[in-house]
């Protein structure tokens, strides 16, 4: 398949998880995948394996100047950037996320790499998207969207990408720039981010993800290539009508209504939800 032939996409965190899979589908349906990501080492193993199509360039979300150096990389190798995916992010480092834990230098580190880091990559690619059009895709998680009392700095980071999209969205489409910008939720996802998180406010890390997973409806937890196959669409020119939506993929969590999952959960659980 060649859903994205000669497309030129910047994928950040594109070193591990989510993001290595996303740029596994980008190579596959013909996209040319540059990986911006802080991890040189696993980075530039990434771009190897993925083949001839695919580069690395370092970079930290939370730095203006490494964007404009990126974009001014992209720009000369390939004269253009069709697709960019906001994908890095964090959890945090702290296991105690309630709102009487989480201080101030902890919910900060959160807020830069989720909220900063999105909002400096949509910035610098619609600079260069605005002549030629494009997409983003911007990584939020069913915490942008319900409740996340245990991850609260992370919650409110999710949220916040999520609003972030509909006004870049409408912002684009009004000035007739062609870009379309829209968020993905995932639900519990096997990467290291989707681990960490079950070590999270206590407990033993394999009963808590017991759990989590026996709340989703499907039954179990999400793998990466689920997430990288949604943008696969929002990214083509098959969602050429599709800007501001939210994409859900997360095995029917949040279709369960909030009354039915306080029935089943004890409060241990709402701690754990992503
Ligand atoms: P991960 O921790 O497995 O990988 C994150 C990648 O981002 C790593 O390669 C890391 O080096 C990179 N990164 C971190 N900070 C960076 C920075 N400042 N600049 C550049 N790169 C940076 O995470 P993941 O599980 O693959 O998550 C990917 C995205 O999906 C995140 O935005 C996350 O919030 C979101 N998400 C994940 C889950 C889940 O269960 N795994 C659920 C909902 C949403």
């Amino acid at each position: 398949m060649a859903r994205l032939k000669g497309k030129v996409a910047v994928i950040t965190g594109g070193a591990n998880g989510i993001g290595r899979a996303i740029c596994e589908r980008f190579c596959e349906e013909g996209a040319i995948v540059i990986i911006g990501d802080m991890n040189e080492a696993a980075g530039q193993k990434a771009a190897k394996t993925l083949g001839a199509k695919t580069s690395f360039f370092q970079l930290d979300v939370r730095e203006k100047g490494q964007w404009n150096s990126l974009m001014k990389e992209v720009k000369q190798k390939h004269g253009k950037l069709d697709v960019l995916v906001n994908n890095a992010g964090i959890l945090s480092t702290s296991s105690l996320q309630s709102v009487e834990d989480v201080n101030l230098e902890e919910w900060r580190s959160v807020q830069s790499v989720n909220v900063e880091g999105v909002f400096l990559g949509c910035q610098a690619a619609i600079k260069i998207m605005k002549s030629n059009g494009g997409a983003i895709v911007n990584l939020s998680s069913v915490a942008g969207l319900i409740a996340s009392p245990g991850i609260l700095a992370y919650g409110a980071s999710k949220g916040a990408v999520r609003q972030l999209t509909k006004s870049i969205a409408v912002d684009c489409a009004r000035k007739g720039y062609g870009i379309r910008c829209n968020s993905v939720h995932p639900g519990l996802i096997d990467t290291d981010m989707g681990q960490n998180s079950m070590h999270m406010g206590g407990g033993n890390p394999e009963e808590n993800y017991r759990k989590r997973v026996a709340l989703t409806p499907m039954g179990e937890a999400g793998s990466p290539i689920d997430i990288a196959n949604g943008i696969v669409f929002l990214a083509s020119e098959e969602a050429r009508h599709v800007t501001g939506a939210e994409l859900v993929i997360d095995g029917g969590l949040t279709a369960v209504s909030y009354t039915h999952l306080r029935a089943h959960e004890t409060p241990e659980h709402l701690v754990f939800r992503l």
